[in-house]
Order: structure tokens, then C-alpha cells, then sequence
């Protein structure tokens, strides 16, 4: 597969996913939020009871989760698991902590690795995730790490939170976002490292439209 891939890494809260988005529009390609699949085969396994020891039906369950991304009318994507539709589901707190607990499983990674590579299609391709260019497409074109401060991320999720009327507590925030990178840091597994060659960004004092402006000129020297 020669599509062109542009992968954006980093911890959550940096501001990858809305990136990712403006760039992949921009520039007409399409959008993978690898993150997601890991929050959707969270709930999956919640919805179904299974057990996070049975590593060998968490694989089965990866390679075959029924998942659709359905593009709106309006621009909007609408995320459907077996059927039903979870796009709100899978965003909150508690899905992101399970989904990086089963990321921490080898096989959880390696079920979900042909599907992730299935995304990469004419003419191009923006990855958003953690290991996106260390290991799903290690022959990426365009490589970002994409960090902010822990407290500038929590800043940022917890005004997120509010936006959807949940309450938070910000020294709370703070303590599981440093908790949940420093286990995708650590983990055996594709840790949460930047590539080889990737343009580190530290978007603690930058908008987005500023990193999006620093992603898009790599994307022109590059081709
Ligand atoms: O990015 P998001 O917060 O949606 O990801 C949820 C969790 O999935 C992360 O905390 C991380 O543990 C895991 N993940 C991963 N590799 C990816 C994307 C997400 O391990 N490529």
C-alpha cells in the first residue's frame, strides 16, 4: 500500500485528535483515531462480560469487532459498535482508563494492528495515537509527537468535561492523566515514545490552528 501517511502521536490531551481532524480535512485525506478502536473494543468487552485474562478472545475480539465509522450529512462522523451507536459512550473517563489498560495487552495490540493498517488509503492518510508511527506505520512520511503539559492537558479536558455538564475535580484530572501516562509510557508494548525523526511538538502554549499550520508545512516540504 503507497498511500502517503502523516502519523500524529502523543499523550492524551495535547491536542492530536483535533489536529489530526483539521489536517486529514485539509488536506482531503482520510482520518484514523486509533484511539477510539481501543475505546470501542473497551466497551465491547464490557458490554459482553468478558474476562480481561482470556488474552486469546480479546485478540478474536479485535480482529472481528463490528465497528463503522458513518460519516453525517452535517461533516460529522457517528461511531457504531454491533449496531448500536456509542460515539458519546466511548469518550468518557472511565472507557479511556479500561482502553488503556487492554492496550497494555500484546495481543489487544496485535488484533488491532491489520485493521489499523487497513486505513491507509488513497490519497492519504492522518494516524492519531500513540504508537502510530513507531510501530503501525513505521514507514510513515511525515512524523509528529505531540505533547503538552500534564496541568495544560487537564485544563483542556476538563473544559471538555463541562461542556458535556459532567463534573470534575481538576487536582483529580490532573492525577489520572500523569497515572494514564505513565502506564502508556512504561508498558512493555509500544510504549508511548516519539518515532525516530519525529517533529516534537509542545503545544502547551500554542493554539491549534498554530500546530495544525506547523503539521501542514512538514506535509508540503515532504511531498
Ligand atoms: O487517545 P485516546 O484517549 O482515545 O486513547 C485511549 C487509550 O487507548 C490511551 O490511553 C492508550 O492507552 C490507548 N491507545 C494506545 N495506542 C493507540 C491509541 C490509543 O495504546 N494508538
Amino acid at each position: 500500500n503507497q498511500a502517503p501517511v502523516i502519523t500524529i502521536d502523543g499523550p492524551s490531551g495535547a491536542g492530536k485528535g483535533t489536529v489530526s481532524q483539521i489536517v486529514a480535512e485539509k488536506l482531503g485525506w482520510h482520518l484514523l483515531d486509533s484511539g477510539a478502536l481501543y475505546r470501542l473494543l473497551a466497551l465491547a468487552v464490557s458490554h459482553h462480560g468478558m474476562s480481561v485474562e482470556d488474552v486469546e478472545a480479546l485478540k478474536v475480539l479485535a480482529e472481528h469487532l463490528d465497528i463503522q465509522f458513518l460519516q453525517t450529512p452535517e461533516g460529522k462522523v457517528e461511531i457504531i459498535l454491533e449496531g448500536e451507536v456509542v460515539t458519546q459512550a466511548i469518550r468518557t473517563e472511565t472507557v479511556g482508563n479500561q482502553a488503556s489498560k487492554l492496550a497494555a495487552i500484546p495481543e489487544v495490540r496485535e488484533g488491532l494492528l491489520v485493521r489499523q493498517r487497513a486505513f491507509a488509503q488513497t490519497p492519504g492518510l492522518v494516524a492519531d495515537g500513540r504508537d502510530m508511527g513507531t510501530v503501525v506505520f513505521p514507514e510513515a512520511s511525515i512524523k509528529v509527537f505531540l505533547t503538552a503539559s500534564a496541568e495544560e492537558r487537564a485544563q483542556r479536558r476538563m473544559l471538555q468535561l463541562q461542556d458535556k455538564g459532567d463534573e470534575v475535580n481538576f487536582d483529580e484530572l490532573v492525577k489520572t492523566i500523569k497515572e494514564r501516562d505513565e502506564r502508556d509510557a512504561n508498558r512493555a508494548v509500544a510504549p508511548l515514545v516519539p518515532a525516530a525523526g519525529a517533529l516534537v511538538i509542545d503545544s502547551t502554549d500554542l493554539s491549534i490552528d498554530e500546530v495544525v499550520e506547523v503539521v501542514l508545512s512538514e506535509a508540503s516540504k515532504a511531498s
